[in-house]
């Protein structure tokens, strides 16, 4: 009998997760994977592929979302997620996700949505014009009922992510206010206590909050081209991190040590002492030529990336065993969705009786 028991109940909870619209780049780990793996010891720790969500900018795409949506898992397991600590699932098999969207649609302003800095960005960045569906917009309210689902206290996140966390703190207070008797004095913290369905969860935003892509320019991203994948080679690392771009013309040209290079020196470059002597010379113009740099960013890079492409040989090919990871995940997630969409239905009337979810 697959368990649906949560790891542990009694650690606070954290939700975070991807869209399976690529594989894991340097910015996933920078930005919230490697928290995530920390939070695995001391929290409950749900991570969700939004499959569905794939969907609002790549419907006519359904088998590259299946296979990135597999891919990411052995990308989890490969950076050191464990199923066994955290409960890794899919958005498409826990249905009080789509629920809970249905219902937090009505709470938020059509405005207020559109008015979300990351979805203009998204909309300019990845060239939608004005031809993007009707649901990609809905993706930003989904994200809300992804997180508020599993009531966590805490969203590992990019900097990216933090209009959409601001909007499900507003979905989380509006409910609370409009179905549960909070009155609007009551503090965010209180919320739950005073007997709100949800807490208002906190976005945590890594010590690097968006790391720039290989152009120098947008934020590293999986569907812009300029990505550092966990599963490139060292040559291909090379290759890449030669390419960033600083404009800087000769190694006795004092550089600006703001730019995109050094983003990478202060991300990758382990040696605190070593930082500080690149950014001095590179400052003063102290024959430090841009391509030196360059190859010491690439090699921490290969040295914090290899041995992840190492535990991923493991689980190459045999998609069995991931889909079983997932099934696994799955049922712990929906009994801890489900409890929250019983307590939401309750909460605003829809409570008739209730239903129990079977997975096959
Ligand atoms: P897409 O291009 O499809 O939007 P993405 O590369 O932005 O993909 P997401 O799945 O949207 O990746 O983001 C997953 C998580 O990783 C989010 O918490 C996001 O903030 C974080 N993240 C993504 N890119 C970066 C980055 N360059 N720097 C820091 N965090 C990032
Ligand atoms: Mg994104």
């Amino acid at each position: 009998m697959p368990d649906s028991t949560p790891l542990d109940a009694s650690r606070p909870r954290i939700l975070t997760g991807d869209t399976p619209t690529g594989q894991l780049h340097l910015g996933h780990w920078v930005g919230s994977v490697k928290r995530r793996v920390e939070l695995q010891d001391t929290h409950d720790c749900y991570f969700i592929l939004a499959n569905l969500h794939a969907f609002t900018t790549r419907a006519d795409r359904a088998d590259e979302i299946r296979r990135d949506t597999l891919e990411i898992v052995r990308d989890y397991l490969a950076m050191g997620i464990d199923p066994k600590r955290a409960t890794i699932f899919l958005q498409s098999e826990v249905p009080a996700i789509s629920e809970l969207t249905f219902l937090f649609a009505m709470l938020l302003p059509f405005n207020r949505v559109m008015r979300n800095p990351t979805l203009k960005d998204e909309i300019k960045v990845k060239n939608l014009g004005e031809t993007y569906s009707f649901g990609f917009p809905l993706y930003a309210v989904g994200q809300t009922a992804d997180i508020l689902a599993f009531r966590p206290v805490g969203v590992p996140v990019g900097e990216d992510q933090v209009p959409h966390l601001e909007l499900t703190r507003e979905v989380a207070r509006r409910f609370n206010q409009m179905y549960c008797g909070v009155v609007d004095t009551v503090e965010d913290d209180d919320h739950e206590r005073e007997g709100g369905v949800f807490p208002i969860p906190r976005a945590e935003v890594g010590k690097v909050g968006r790391l720039v892509g290989t152009d120098g320019v947008n934020k590293m991203s999986k569907s812009l081209g300029n990505a550092i994948f966990i599963t490139d080679t060292a040559k291909q690392i090379r290759k890449k991190v030669s390419k960033i771009y600083t404009g800087r013309q000769s190694p006795t040209e004092p550089g600006d040590v703001g730019n995109a290079l050094f983003q990478y020196v202060e991300a990758f470059i382990e040696d605190e002492g070593r930082i500080a002597e690149l950014k001095d010379r590179y400052a003063r113009g102290d024959d430090l030529g841009d391509g030196h740099v360059k190859v010491e960013v690439a090699e921490a890079i290969d040295r914090l990336i290899a041995p992840m492409r190492e535990r991923r040989k493991a689980f190459e090919g045999d998609d069995d065993r991931i889909i079983a990871i997932l099934r696994d995940g799955c049922e712990r997630a929906n009994a801890t969705a489900e409890a929250t969409l019983a307590l939401a239905k309750d909460a605003c009337g829809l409570g008739f009786f209730k239903r129990s979810l079977s997975m096959a």
